[in-house]
């Protein structure tokens, strides 16, 4: 069920850009949970742009579904800021969906440590395929997706055909820079992962997450650092 057929179609509703504070998230949140209502997830991974868009949807509907891809390897710091979501957001349904394989079941049919020796297949066990088996049940998904944040993300728009996952994925964040996603969390107080204020930019699992480096100019490259992968599967 896709609204929206071009670009130009989108611009009509979601004028380019905003001059609210929230660069048009708002207007497209209000938007997507007034025509998806409860067919809207969000596929969170409670970065920072998680805490921002976890509070921006609070804000819109106090009662949405959030999922996190608990692929049982993530820095004990993310499982912390989760919990501190669950206590601020009492009313929102967060759910720790999780794959098939445990990471002990996983290393006892692929092996120890899949993710050095492929982790596209890793990916595809842990985070992939959960999120299709989420989103079987929904029409449309969100993400915050930052045009900024990669080469591969600048062309996102605020209402993408996924074909990946045969749905619709919305994009509120596209027009924030990273000092916007931190403005917005400091000035109301969000909880936030706290890898952030140790040089991780962008927080995936343990295994395959390093601090950015900096001088590269991107801030994901911290993310499978020297195996050639830039995303993990989910976005296209
Ligand atoms: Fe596996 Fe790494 Fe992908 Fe996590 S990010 S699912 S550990 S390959």
């Amino acid at each position: 069920m896709l609204k929206y057929d071009t670009w130009e179609e989108q611009e009509h509703d979601f004028p380019f850009p905003s001059d609210s504070e929230t660069k048009g998230a708002m207007e497209v949140l209000q938007w997507a949970y007034d025509y998806y209502g409860d067919e809207l997830v969000y596929a969170c991974s409670f970065g920072i742009e998680g805490s921002v868009l976890v509070d921006l949807i609070s804000k819109v509907k106090p009662d949405a579904r959030v999922v996190f891809l608990d692929t049982g390897l993530h820095f004990k710091e993310t499982y912390e800021v989760i919990e501190k979501a669950k206590e601020k957001y009492p009313s929102l349904n967060i759910e720790m969906k999780k794959p098939a394989l445990s990471v002990a079941e996983q290393a006892g049919e692929h092996g120890d440590e899949l993710w050095k020796r492929n982790p596209n297949l890793c990916c595809q066990i842990r985070k992939v395929i959960p999120l299709e088996e989420t989103l079987s049940g929904a029409s449309a998904w969100l993400s915050g997706l930052r045009r900024e944040q990669s080469e591969t993300r600048r062309n996102t728009q605020y209402v993408n055909k996924d074909n990946r996952f045969k749905s619709i994925k919305i994009c509120p964040l596209i027009h924030w820079t990273y000092k916007d996603i931190w403005r917005y969390a400091h000035k109301h107080s969000l909880p936030y992962n706290t890898l952030h204020d140790q040089g991780y930019p962008s927080i995936g699992c343990q295994p395959c997450t390093l601090p950015a480096d900096w001088a590269s100019g991107d801030a994901r490259s911290g993310r499978w650092s020297g195996q050639g992968k830039t995303e993990c599967g989910l976005h296209q």
